[in-house]
């Protein structure tokens, strides 16, 4: 009788736990609920004449702009809210080696391509972590630490298509991507497909039900992005395979603080060096079986 009980505590437990950490047929690689990287919190941390380390003391906690809808990067669990991915690892990472516990110190703030230089000019976050392309017009409104990963270009279709093969054939497809992207700009730029072929959402995960639904012919973005969709539903989506940019990460911060841009190039150099990087990769992105080398940090 005893161990019956016992045994119905330790299956509800179990079940409890299961539903908890989001492993249930929908959670997927990178869907959310996986176990975090432990970072160890450095204390007494000083980045001298940097406003922004000073506010973030002031209000004894980090806002981080990320992605919420982007598995294997940045993914909020709509069960548990949990956020999990590469770029929400590089986000923890950074707020310990800044002196903020990352389990209780972190509020992540979802914000779409099209909004980041405001959030971050604007203050409304303290750094940015989402798969943020560093480049000249961008530097022109905000400062960037990294790159801490070099992504590419790409197409995800549906897995019965054979027509779609690179970026010269999307002429007469209707392609999607999202608003505010280096991708979409690329697609206009270059003309990869007629004006009214141009479909343009606020996040891809729209673009991604559109083209599961028939709408659309082709998404387009990063590779590491699309790689996170495509392994969420394998038997219908399919990554092309071949990039057309390089898209090397950065993470976003206040153009005028170049004390925190150094502090985190810092942070980044030494997590590439310590093995730290290849950690995290290895838990998120690495998963799939992919491999990649942490980039040389570019201090301009
Ligand atoms: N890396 C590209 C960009 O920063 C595409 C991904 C995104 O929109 O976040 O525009």
């Amino acid at each position: 009788m005893r161990a019956k009980k016992m045994r119905l505590v330790t299956v509800l437990a179990a079940s409890l736990a299961l539903a908890l950490s989001g492993c249930g047929r929908e959670g997927g690689p990178g869907g959310g609920g996986e176990p975090q990287v432990q970072q160890d919190v450095a204390q007494n941390v000083q980045v001298a004449g940097s406003p922004t380390f000073d506010r973030m003391k002031q209000k004894d906690r980090v806002v981080i702009g990320v992605k919420e809808d982007q598995p294997g990067l940045g993914f909020r669990d709509p069960v548990t809210n949990q956020y999990s991915g590469f770029d929400i690892e590089i986000a923890r990472l950074i707020a310990a080696q800044l002196g903020f516990d990352p389990n209780t110190k972190i509020e992540y703030k979802p914000i779409p391509s099209t909004a980041r230089e405001q959030a971050i000019s604007t203050g409304e976050v303290d750094y940015y972590v989402g798969t943020y392309t560093i480049n000249d017009k961008r530097k022109e409104q905000v400062g960037f630490a990294g790159p801490y990963y070099m992504a590419g270009q790409d197409l995800l279709v549906r897995s019965d298509n054979t027509d779609i093969t690179g970026k010269e054939s999307l002429k007469g497809k209707k392609v999607c991507s999202a608003t505010g992207s280096t991708p979409i700009q690329k697609v206009k730029s270059e003309q990869l497909t007629e004006p009214q072929n141009i479909v343009e959402f606020q996040r891809y995960s729209e673009c991604v039900q559109q083209l599961l639904d028939g709408q659309i012919d082709a998404v387009t973005t990063d590779d590491a992005i699309l790689k996170g969709y495509a392994a969420q539903d394998p038997d219908k989506l399919k990554v092309v395979g071949k990039t057309f940019s390089e898209e090397p990460y950065g993470v976003g911060l206040s153009r005028e603080d170049n004390a925190l841009r150094a502090k985190v190039n810092d942070i980044l150099e030494q997590a590439a060096t310590s093995g730290e990087w290849k950690r995290v990769y290895d838990a998120t992105l690495g998963k799939s079986g992919s491999t990649a080398e942490p980039p040389k940090v570019d201090r301009y």
